[in-house]
């Protein structure tokens, strides 16, 4: 297996994943939407809420406000406090304003200075003349797959396209060029070379624009071209490491049962090993 880098500017990340096959990176794109934990608002008390908005309304705009996750914070089910409330397995983030103003992202004020939103610009409420709001949130470690509000980001991949040119039919005409809508192909002298060969997106315009039948679009099953996009929880280069933890503890743990079911070192489990 090889990962390659293709671009990375802290938020977004693009490579190449070669050498393995389509349920691994499957599982890669699942672990990652579904079980990378993030921090997000899980319970909000109100206190006073003068505003237009309903309380459910305003505590379902505070849960899908993306909230920076450092390392270190236990999920709620690995806690042993009892009201899931302690500085071990949540952060309090705190608000009181009154109007008139638009209240934003960046007036909730946080018990961890690490767990803050990812942006202090989005909006939550407008407060009208004297109307007051003040509220107690809650943030907690979940996981995509419980609510979409802990999905550290999105992800997806798709297969590294080929193009194969058959020097013997090619006579460089350069039809192909003119029909390529991504502008992959050029001539260089009497040959047909390809750039960027990632951003195909196999529309195969070449294939039918080519006289001689000398171009073949396929793809590589081996090798796979991921995207991954941040909500700004963490970089996404972590993001694909914690998957990868989570898919290695998950294996550990299968194995680690199917020693139990065949007795430990027993000779069925021995026989099975083999
Ligand atoms: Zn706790």
């Amino acid at each position: 297996m090889e990962v390659q880098v293709l671009a990375h500017d802290g938020k977004n990340l693009k490579f190449v994943l070669s050498g393995t096959t389509p349920a691994f990176a499957n599982a890669v794109r699942r672990a990652v939407m579904l079980e990378v934990p993030t921090m997000a608002v899980d319970e909000v008390d109100f206190i006073v809420n003068d505003s237009i908005m309903n309380d459910e309304i305003l505590a379902h705009r505070l849960a899908l406000i993306p909230l920076r996750t450092p390392d270190g914070y236990l999920l709620p089910e690995e806690c042993t406090c009892e009201d899931k409330r302690c500085p071990k397995c949540s952060v309090t983030l705190t608000l009181k304003k009154r109007g008139p103003a638009l209240i934003v992202s960046g007036d909730l004020e946080s018990s961890d200075e690490e767990v803050v939103p990812v942006s202090d610009s989005i909006p939550i409420v407008r407060l009208g003349e004297g109307q007051r709001l003040e509220l107690v949130a809650i943030a907690r470690l979940g996981r995509g797959k419980d609510h979409a509000k802990w999905q550290p980001g999105v992800i997806s991949y798709k297969y590294m396209p080929t193009i194969d040119v058959d020097e013997k039919l090619c006579n460089a005409c350069g039809k192909c060029v003119e029909a390529c809508p991504r502008s992959l192909l050029k001539l260089s002298g009497e040959h047909l070379v390809v750039e960027d060969l990632e951003r195909c997106n196999m529309c195969k315009n070449c294939v039918e624009a080519c006289p001689k039948g000398a171009i073949e679009v396929g793809y590589d099953p081996t090798k796979f071209i991921f995207r991954v996009e941040s909500s700004g929880a963490m970089p996404p280069e972590k993001i694909i490491e914690k998957a990868a933890e989570i898919l290695e503890g998950k294996s550990k743990e299968f194995v680690g049962k199917l020693r139990n079911l065949y007795g430990g070192g027993s000779q069925v489990w021995s026989k099975a090993q083999r």
